[in-house]
């Protein structure tokens, strides 16, 4: 098969599509025709040798879907033909976090696709069922790629961990990315007034046309006083913190007393300066969030079948354009998702 492999970490040049064996379904796995695969900052970071867990020669990609088109040993429920995209990461079902729904906790089954599963930068991949959810027809196969990765997360983030309720007003930094398209959305439809910050002038018309109230250009990210400003003085109820590092200290300080931060995003993998002193006089909460779990994933692919939130892919792209796709995402210059679409 075609797949873009990435042999050494570092630069997007790095990524190049080559001739490589096609893979062999095992136990409790399927084989995917993979027609569509999100390009994810996750995948950035991935690239540049980031994350830990990823070796080289790898094949990144946690945002896949396709038709399983062979079905290995010990597969129930799971047949040739039917429509599947991947969540993030698989978790064991079993442990005391899965039993209580936490999932993206599980710590016997932690691994991710495009990580230590070969990912979705590829004209096939095998999937353990465990990480599969079901895609209707209705939905298309580049929007069924990237709906686990933003809008499963924006169900996470909003609703699992950020408990927005009608009312409140949320903040959401870094809004123009894939997540926060799709958080604002949800914000909304669940009765929030949103404020959208963004350091691009020319994302401010795509964010008010996703929904949100006000939006916020800020070049230097210096916000907290115009959040402020425009929520009377109180400031923001909750604040989705896509960007982190380089935003963090700011979307602390924009928070009204009882604010609860989520931090979802770290796209510099930097750490941060954190007075406790504002935490405590506030009561703020700084919240995690991390993944999707399969139940997200159902209500994420029902709010995009019924047209409640609309997905926003940017632009779908052949295989052999992965290098210039995280060049595109690196310097911002993208609204909404990037597709890879493997040709066949
Ligand atoms: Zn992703
Ligand atoms: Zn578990």
């Amino acid at each position: 098969m075609q797949a873009v492999v990435l042999r050494e970490f570092g630069g997007p040049h790095n990524l190049r599509k080559e001739s490589v064996p096609d893979p062999d379904p095992g136990a409790g796995e399927v084989l995917l025709k993979v027609r569509s695969c999100g390009v994810c900052f996750h995948d950035v970071i991935n690239r540049r040798g980031d994350l830990p867990r990823t070796r080289v020669p790898a094949i990144l990609g946690h945002e896949a879907a396709g038709e399983v088109i062979a079905v290995g040993p010990d597969v129930k429920g799971w047949s040739v033909g039917d429509r599947a995209a991947t969540l993030q990461r698989l978790s064991c079902g079993e442990c005391l976090y899965c039993r209580q729904g936490r999932r993206s906790l599980c710590k016997r089954e932690t691994r991710f696709f495009g990580e230590e599963i070969p990912g979705g930068y590829a004209g096939f991949m095998t999937a353990p069922v465990t990480g599969l959810g079901r895609v209707p027809t209705s939905i298309d196969w580049p929007v069924a790629a990237t709906t686990c990765c933003t809008t499963g997360t924006a169900v996470h983030v909003v609703r699992t961990r950020g408990k927005v309720r009608a009312g409140e007003t949320v903040l959401i930094t870094g809004a123009s990315g894939g997540v926060g398209m799709q958080a604002i959305q949800l914000a909304k439809l669940d009765g929030a007034r949103v404020i959208a910050v963004t350091s691009s002038g020319v994302k401010a018309e795509v964010l008010l046309e996703a929904g949100a109230d006000d939006v916020i250009v800020s070049h230097d990210l210096e916000f907290a006083s115009e959040v402020r400003r425009r929520t009377l003085g109180e400031g923001a109820n909750v604040a989705l913190e896509i960007v982190g590092s380089l935003t963090f200290a700011q979307t602390l300080r924009a928070l009204a007393p009882g604010g609860r931060l989520v931090v979802v995003g770290n796209l510099k993998t930097a750490s941060v300066d954190l007075n406790p002193g504002l935490v405590i006089v506030k009561e703020l909460e700084i919240l995690g969030a991390y993944a999707t779990t399969r139940a997200e994933l159902d209500e994420a692919l029902r709010l995009v079948a019924s047209g409640a939130v609309r997905p926003w892919v940017a632009e779908v792209l052949p295989l052999e354009d992965a290098a210039h796709a995280h060049d595109r995402l690196e310097r911002r210059g993208v609204a909404g998702r990037l597709v890879l679409a493997p040709g066949h």
